[in-house]
Order: structure tokens, then sequence, then C-alpha cells
């Protein structure tokens, strides 16, 4: 069988209540009879003492009769429920509550001996042989000018000490039960509260091992227990995520590469049979041409991505004038921009502007965010670049008035692969890759990046950066 936690709980309960019993039946019992034994002889030498000084004194000097002392010692020996003896040195019973006088008769108890006590005031034992069950028997000494006359000798059977004793060990006992019983409730509470939790955790943990990582499970505990399988059922759901976007990626990859393959080898295949025929070559060669850069773009795209999370090593950084580098971006799409008669107003903040940061990275921020700018600007429209400083931070603002972003997508355009017009085929060569590098690249310096975008009227990014010490001395 297996071991299970609670097995090993109730065995612990088990020996816990074993080992009530055995103390209890042992030291408890041991000590309680040890303590009523010299309560009772304490009681019965005060009792002895008593006697000794009073009648047994009065009868030595003659001053009372045998008789009169006899009754007396009746009338205790019952109340006391003990034999009370009045004896010489020498052994011989003058006087003994459980028998009647006779003078007659002399009674000698055989090797009497008042050292057996042994510096104390009571014994236990047969006394002398005359007892056949064992006796308390206290000793207290009558004096008379001077000189030891005889003893009271009192005698209690142990087994009424053991009686008394063992009715109150069935006390203990009791209690001891009560207390066993009580302490099912432990019990409980460990099996609702640390057993039964922990069990739902491991089958969770199992479920998760065998690759079921969308495996739910309740546990509704505030405490350490409750706060370990929230944080498991947390990392298995991080993993189902990094799994279903691993395999999304996948799938994204594979779509991006297939359509320019297929359209790459429908062009081809077509040119070959003939169905394309040799003057229009030049016309599909170019789109051929066309479909292999985008395949280009997408490889570098991913490549920039891999090292981009492969956190520690991307960043080469170093002080460069940010302006220039505006200058030179929005310089290099000139081009394009007249093409369409759109036109770039740089609003930059000083002559120039030193950053700390990766210039090829910050570039291909620009590169991104310019080309997004362009692509979905309408015609004759200004696209306006900004750059303010604020506390060792500069913010660089790109505002187009383009076709602007949905609210519902504004959310989804830093993921990866997603392009919200390529379904209206507007964008072709877009991989729907840009924004997520260049959210990669800007939380990689440490900073942040955000849109402001109205459907319809345009859109603004914003990034910050961090000013270098060439740029404070200026
Ligand atoms: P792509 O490389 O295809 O441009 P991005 O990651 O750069 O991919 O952009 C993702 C999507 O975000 C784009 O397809 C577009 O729908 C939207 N987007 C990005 N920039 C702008 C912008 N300036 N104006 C409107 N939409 C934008």
């Amino acid at each position: 069988m297996r071991k299970t936690l609670y097995l090993k709980f109730l065995l612990g309960y088990l020996i816990f209540g074993f080992f009530g019993f055995v103390v209890v039946a042992t030291f408890v019992s041991s000590t309680t009879l040890e303590h009523l034994r010299r309560e009772k002889a304490d009681a019965l030498y005060k009792e002895a003492t008593l006697i000794a000084k009073t009648y047994a004194t009065d009868l030595y000097n003659s001053e009372t009769s045998l008789d009169t002392v006899k009754a007396q010692l009746d009338a205790l020996d019952t109340y006391l429920s003990a034999t009370i003896w009045i004896i010489n040195p020498s052994g011989r019973m003058v006087l003994n509550s459980s028998t009647p006088v006779d003078v007659e008769n002399e009674i000698v108890v055989e090797g009497f001996d008042p050292t057996i006590t042994a510096g104390s005031y009571y014994t236990v034992g047969t006394f002398f042989d005359t007892f056949d069950d064992e006796m308390l028997s206290v000793f207290a000494p009558i004096t008379s000018n001077f000189k030891v006359r005889g003893y009271v000798v009192i005698h209690m059977p142990m087994q009424a000490i053991q009686s008394s004793c063992d009715s109150l060990l069935n006390i203990s006992y009791i209690l001891l039960i009560i207390l066993f019983l009580l302490s099912l409730i432990i019990l409980i509470f460990f099996t609702e509260m640390v057993y039964m939790p922990l069990r739902k955790i491991t089958e969770a943990t199992e479920q998760y091992a065998s690759g079921n990582m969308h495996y739910e499970f309740q546990i509704d505990s505030q405490d350490e227990i409750g706060y370990l399988a929230a944080s498991l059922s947390y990392m298995a759901s991080e993993i189902a995520r990094t799994e279903d976007d691993q395999k999304k990626f996948v799938a994204n990859v594979s779509h991006d590469f297939r359509s320019p393959l297929t359209s790459i080898k429908g062009y081809l295949e077509a040119m070959l049979d003939g169905t394309i025929p040799p003057e229009m070559h030049e016309k599909y060669l170019s789109i051929v041409l066309n479909e292999t850069d985008r395949l280009t773009k997408l490889t570098n795209s991913l490549l920039t991505l891999n090292n981009l999370n492969t956190k520690g090593m991307l960043l080469d950084k170093s002080d460069f004038d940010l302006n220039q580098i505006i200058r030179n971006t929005a310089a290099s799409f000139e081009g394009t921009c007249s093409s369409r008669n759109i036109s770039i107003d740089l609003v930059l903040t000083g002559e120039t502007m030193y950053v700390n940061a990766d210039v090829d990275k910050i570039q291909q921020v620009f590169y991104n965010l310019l080309d997004n700018a362009i692509k979905f600007s309408h015609q004759n429209s200004t696209i306006k670049i900004e750059t303010n400083e604020k506390s060792n931070k500069v913010y660089v603002s790109i505002k187009d008035s383009g076709i602007g972003i949905p609210k519902e997508v504004l959310k989804l355009i830093w993921d990866r692969f997603y392009k919200s017009d390529s379904s209206r085929g507007k964008d072709r060569k877009g991989t729907g890759l840009g924004l997520s590098i260049t959210k990669e690249i800007i939380h990689a310096h440490g900073e942040h990046i955000n849109v402001i975008s109205t459907e319809g009227e345009g859109s603004e990014f914003i990034f910050s950066l961090a000013t270098s010490a060439i740029d404070d001395e200026d």
C-alpha cells in the first residue's frame, strides 16, 4: 500500500494515544500511589502521636485503666478503618484495637524491632509476619520520664490505599479518553485543511506532468496551501499560454512563408509551361522578386525577434545624437513620401539631443514607426515627428493623420503577426512583426512605448529614451 501523509498522521495519532495510556498506567499510577501513601502516613502519624501523648502515657503512668483506653481506641479504629496497637519495646502487645483485652494470653510480636522504619516514621510490609497482606504501619513512641516506654502502632491495609489510588487513576483514564477523542478534532482539521487540498494539488501536478496543462482545480483557502495552489495553477496556465502562443507563432510563420512561396511557384510554373508568354516574363519576374524580398524581410524580422528575446546580450549602447538619426531616417523615406505627396514635419528640441541607447536598434524603431505612419497616411498629408526633454528623458512622438486604429484592436497591434488590414490586402508587404520588434527594443532599453489613436483621424506613437551625460553638459 502507498504510504500517504494521512496514514502517517493517523499512526502518529494512535501512537500519541498509546503512549498517553502507558504514561498514565505507569508513571502517573506510581506517583499517585506514593503520594497517597505519604498523605495517609502523615495523617496516621498525627493520630498515633496524639494517642501516644494522651491515653498511652496515662496508661503507662497508671492514670487510667486498660478498658478505658481500649474503648477509646475502638472508636478511633472504626473512624480511621485502621488497627491500633500499643506495644512494649520488647514486642509484647499491651493493647490491640481489633481484639478484646485478654491479660491471661500474652501476645508477643516475634522479632519486633522499632528501627525497622529506618529513620522514617512508617514502614510498608507484613509487620514481622504478623499480617498476611501488606500493611502501612506508622510508629509513634510513648515516652515518660524521658524514657521510651512503648509504641503506638497504627496499621492500615495497603489494599485500602491502592483502591483509592485506583479510583483516582480511573478519573485520569476518563480524562485521557476525553482528550483523545477531542484531539480527533485536530485529525478532522488536518484532513479538511491540509490533506484534502494536498491531494488535489498532487492530482493537479500529475495531470500537468502528463501534459494536461488545461486541468483546473479549486482550493478556496487563503493560507499557504491556497497560495501554493494558486501559484501552481497560474504556472500551468502560463505554460499553457506559452504553448498556445508557440503553436500560433508556428502557424503564423508557416502561413506567411507559404503565401509568397505559392505565388512564386505559381508564376514560375506558368512561365515554364507557357501560360505566361515570354514577353510578359519581365513583369512577372519582378513580382517574383518582390515576393522573395518579402520572404527575406520576414526571415530578417524573425531573426531580430529571436535575438531580442535572448535577453542581456542584445544592446550595444552608446551616446549618439538622436536628432541626427531622426533626420537621416526621414530623409531615407523622401522618395516614398514625395510620390504620395506626404510631408514630414520635424519639431526637434535643441540642435543636438544626445541619448544613451543602441543606435542601430533605435534606428530600426524609427524606421518601423515611420514606415507604418507613411503606409497608413492618406495622400497630401503631414507626419509630425516631435521630441521633448523632461527629467533626463526624451519623449519622441511620431504622429500621422492617417486611417487610425480601431479601439478594439489597439491592444493587438503589438502582437506578433498582427495585421489589422491584412484581410483587405492593402499592405501586402507588411509582416505584422514591426511593432512587436519595436516594443521589444524599447522594453530592452528599460523604456516605454505607447499609442494614442482614433479611427479615421490618425495615430500617435510615443516612446521614451534616456538622455546621455553629454547632453547634460551642453
Ligand atoms: P507591419 O510590419 O505589417 O506593418 P506592424 O507590427 O508594424 O506590422 O503593425 C501591425 C498593425 O498595426 C498594422 O498592420 C496596422 O494595422 C497597425 N498599425 C501600425 N501602425 C499604424 C499606423 N500608424 N496607423 C494605423 N495603423 C497602424
